[in-house]
């Protein structure tokens, strides 16, 4: 089995770098934003249904439909052969372990060194594990700092539908400093959901940590769909930095 380290940056070709903060960017999510306006448009919707949501988020990669990534982060929950489940699983994971490992001081921004990090569980029915928490276990140093503290709640969730009750906190979280991990973050319904549940619940939650912001996917307006055939063209992804690189405390110090 090769190390994170090795399958990472092999990896890294799958990848496209996230935009740092910037006039055209949202202001919490990294995708690009309306002409004028500091929030992209899932950000603005989602952000009005729910009480505490998380302003930082941190995504990984973009990410496009279709794409060879799309399609691991789609095999690793969905897929019916187990191999294809399995190879996926171990890319997330590799990903999701090396990013969190080198970009840690950036996710903390202000809030100093984070305690854990969680997984949004599944809202759609799924039994058992949700596919990423078994992703985390196979990685011994991410599994070490992963609880479990959510379980869907009341409020159906969907793409456009976001709220408080979407996520009920089972475990104890008051004043501890959390990392929320998802795996695919397109309006951020699910995420911000969850984020805010925690919060409500006194929990700071440090960063929302999206392996994939998936943008200019189809009914993208044309002003992302340009901006992301222009920043893809031109960037090509590196481990050593990251959308929030240099705004932790630990990374200035
Ligand atoms: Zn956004
Ligand atoms: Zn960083």
């Amino acid at each position: 089995m090769p190390t994170v380290e090795e399958l990472s940056r092999v990896l890294a070709a799958l990848c496209t770098p996230v935009p740092p903060a910037g006039p055209d960017m949202c202001a919490v999510c990294h995708a690009w934003s309306p002409p004028g306006r500091s929030m992209c448009t899932a950000c603005a919707c989602v952000r009005a249904q729910v009480s505490r949501p998380c302003p930082r988020v941190v995504p990984v990669t973009l990410c496009v439909a279709r794409s060879p990534l799309n399609r691991c982060l789609r095999a690793y929950k969905d897929d019916a052969e187990p191999e294809a489940r399995w190879g996926g699983a171990v890319v997330v994971a590799a990903l999701l372990a090396r990013f969190l490992h080198d970009h840690a001081a950036c996710l903390a921004g202000d809030h100093g060194p984070w305690d854990f990090l969680t997984t949004v569980p599944s809202s759609e029915g799924r039994p058992g594990r949700h596919p990423l928490e078994r992703a985390v276990s196979l990685v011994p140093w991410l599994a070490r700092r992963h609880r479990r503290v959510l379980a869907p709640g009341t409020l159906t969730l969907a793409r456009r539908v976001a709220g408080d009750d979407g996520f009920e906190v089972v475990a104890p979280v008051r004043r501890r400093r959390i990392v929320v991990v998802d795996d695919v973050l397109a309006t951020g319904a699910r995420a911000q959901s969850a984020a805010s549940a925690l919060a409500l619940a006194g929990a700071t939650v440090v960063a929302v940590v999206p392996l994939a912001r998936m943008v200019a996917g189809p009914g993208a307006p044309s002003f992302e769909t340009a901006a992301w055939a222009a920043w893809s063209r031109r960037q090509s992804f590196r481990w050593d930095t990251c959308c929030a690189h240099g705004t932790g405390e630990a990374a200035s110090s």
